[in-house]
Formats: C-alpha cells, sequence, structure tokens
C-alpha cells in the first residue's frame, strides 16, 4: 500500500513547530526518523494531512554531559548513541540497549525522541529511561515543562504529550560509581520487536544490590517498573534472583501477544531477572 497525500514542510524552527502545530491541530504529525510513521502512512494506519519535518532543527541532535547529569536532544539517533563514548561510559545500560533495536539501517535514522514519544510497549528506550529515572524536557507554544519518565508513558501508545507538544531533550542523570547496569531481551530474531526485555540498574557492593530498578518492556502496555521484585533484591546478594523472579508475580500480569502467552512471557520475564541479576553481580 502507498500512504495517503499529505502535504509536508520542513520547519527551520521550533518556534514554527508550534505555529504549525497549533494552525493545524491534529491533522499535521511530527516527521523525525519516519522509520515508525513512515510504515503507518503506507499500512493507512494514520493519515495526517501535513507533516512537520523536524530532523533539520538545531540543538536536537547533542549529547551533552553536565555535572552528574547527560542531556540526549530528541533527534540524536540510536546509532549516535550506540556509538558516543561518553554514553558508554556514564550512561552504559543505553550503550548495552541500543544494538538490540532493529538493524543498523533504522538505527542510523530513527531517533531517540521519536521512540519514546511512540511509547511501542516493546520499545527498549522507554523502559531504559524509566530505570534510569529520567526527565523528559518537552517544548510547546506556552514554554517548557519537565515530566519523569515514569510518569510520561500512560498507556499504549500514549503519553503525556499534549496537543502542539514536542518532547525535546531528555536530562538523564548518571549514575554513581557503584552502580552497574544490564540490557536483556528475548526477540523472534535479532532485530525483531523484543518479545520481553528488561533494563536493570543497581547499586553493587561487594556483591550485595541495593536500589535496584528493573524496568520491563513487552509486559504490559506501558514499561513495568517491577517494584516488588525491586525491593525484594534489597540488600541481597545478586545471585539470589529467585526471591526477584518470585515477587514478579505481584508486579504484573503479562499480556499475551500474537506469538506468546501471558504465561510464555512471565516465565520469560523470570528467566530475564535472574541474568540480569548474575549480569550486575558479574
Ligand atoms: P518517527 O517515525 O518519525 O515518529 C514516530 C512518532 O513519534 C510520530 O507519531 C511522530 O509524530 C512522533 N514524534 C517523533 N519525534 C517526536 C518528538 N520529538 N516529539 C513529539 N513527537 C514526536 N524500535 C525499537 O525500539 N525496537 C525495535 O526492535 C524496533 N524494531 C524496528 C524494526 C523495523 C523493521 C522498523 C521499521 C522500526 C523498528 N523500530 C524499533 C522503530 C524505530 O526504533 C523508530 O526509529 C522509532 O520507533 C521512532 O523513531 P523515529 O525517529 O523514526 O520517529
Amino acid at each position: 500500500m502507498k500512504a495517503p497525500a499529505f502535504d509536508y514542510i520542513r520547519a527551520r524552527s521550533l518556534a514554527e513547530v508550534f505555529d504549525l502545530l497549533e494552525e493545524h491541530g491534529d491533522s499535521a504529525k511530527l516527521l523525525a526518523g519516519g522509520q515508525s510513521l513512515l510504515a503507518a502512512l503506507n499500512m493507512r494506519l494514520s493519515s495526517p494531512k501535513l507533516l512537520i519535518d523536524i530532523t533539520r532543527l538545531s540543538g536536537l541532535s547533542e549529547i551533552t554531559v553536565r555535572d552528574s547529569a547527560v542531556t540526549i536532544g530528541a533527534l540524536t539517533t540510536h546509532a549516535a548513541l550506540e556509538r558516543s563514548p561518553e554514553i558508554r561510559q556514564r550512561l552504559p545500560l543505553l550503550a548495552q540497549a541500543a544494538p538490540h533495536i532493529a538493524h543498523a539501517a533504522i538505527r542510523n535514522v530513527g531517533t531517540f525522541g521519536g521512540s519514546l514519544a511512540l511509547a511501542d510497549p516493546a520499545a527498549e528506550w522507554p523502559a531504559c529511561c524509566v530505570a534510569l529515572d529520567a526527565q523528559f524536557v518537552i517544548g510547546g507554544k506556552t514554554g517548557t515543562r519537565k515530566i519523569a519518565a515514569r510518569a510520561f508513558f500512560k498507556g499504549l501508545y500514549e503519553t503525556a504529550l499534549r496537543p502542539g507538544e514536542v518532547l525535546t531533550h531528555v536530562e538523564i542523570p548518571v549514575p554513581g560509581p557503584d552502580y552497574r547496569s544490564a540490557f536483556v531481551e528475548l526477540a523472534q530474531r535479532r532485530g525483531d520487536y523484543a518479545i520481553v526485555g528488561l533494563a536493570a540498574v543497581a547499586k553493587v557492593a561487594r556483591g550485595t544490590i541495593s536500589d535496584l530498578r528493573l524496568a520491563f518492556l513487552g509486559v504490559a502496555s506501558t514499561p513495568a517498573l517491577a517494584r516488588k521484585a525491586m525491593a525484594a533484591m534489597e540488600g541481597r546478594r545478586a545471585g539470589d534472583a529467585a526471591a526477584a523472579a518470585k515477587a514478579l508475580e505481584q508486579d504484573f500480569s503479562p499480556v499475551a501477544d500474537l506469538y506468546s502467552s501471558a504465561a510464555t512471557k512471565m516465565q520469560l520475564a523470570r528467566v530475564l531477572t535472574g541474568r540480569a541479576l548474575s549480569a550486575l553481580g558479574a
């Protein structure tokens, strides 16, 4: 199938984007990497009258390290994050997750902000941002606001973005020197969306876990923070993963998809919990 006809404007500034969004409302869509949007147009799942190309906006593609936080522009590509020495050093979870996103050709074009704004429940970046306690910077005609990643994802492909708003940056606190991270996922084939995945961050001191964050993808309509499993591991050795795996049942009841039942997903979540904790403790 081919996309329905649409008008196209390449925006030169954020101010212009805000004006266009105000003028055209729901009939306009932002175009970032286009890796999800163009597929949706071609399948006629979406039929905007206007595409506002934001890819040439300046100041939205940088990775900036400041004090104890890293700021990532919404237009930063998956590949740029994958290759960045700053990201590898300060936010290794993102470097660990990036190779799991689609294929190299898609990672070269798809953007961090596009993935977060789309809020696919099986996407890697939303879960990483929840695990890392990121803050999302959102711009609009009336100014800028910040919202925690944990409050941003509202439902299936649904976020806290309001009409006329653009996700511009993501601020991520750099975990302290005793913190480790692990990203694990299971997919049908390398490059496919995950069946289940897990972004894990914890403080590990002499093999003992504290401040554990376990953010799952693919088990619910939004990234799922497994709070009971996280609490069950506080003060335990990384090898005691059984406590966390057992507690998972109180955290979520996975949603079945076309390929995997809810029970299969729960079993995969337990397996990934063991793998992630063992990687954190290694
Ligand atoms: P676009 O497609 O341009 O936009 C997506 C949506 O977000 C649109 O509604 C757009 O209007 C909106 N939007 C974009 N930027 C902003 C912004 N800054 N503020 C507000 N709204 C915005 N992704 C994964 O995470 N994991 C995978 O395994 C994976 N596999 C894939 C496999 C294939 C074959 C394909 C085609 C894609 C896959 N993707 C996967 C999706 C890919 O990561 C996309 O790059 C990403 O989901 C969207 O980013 P984009 O920059 O292409 O956004």
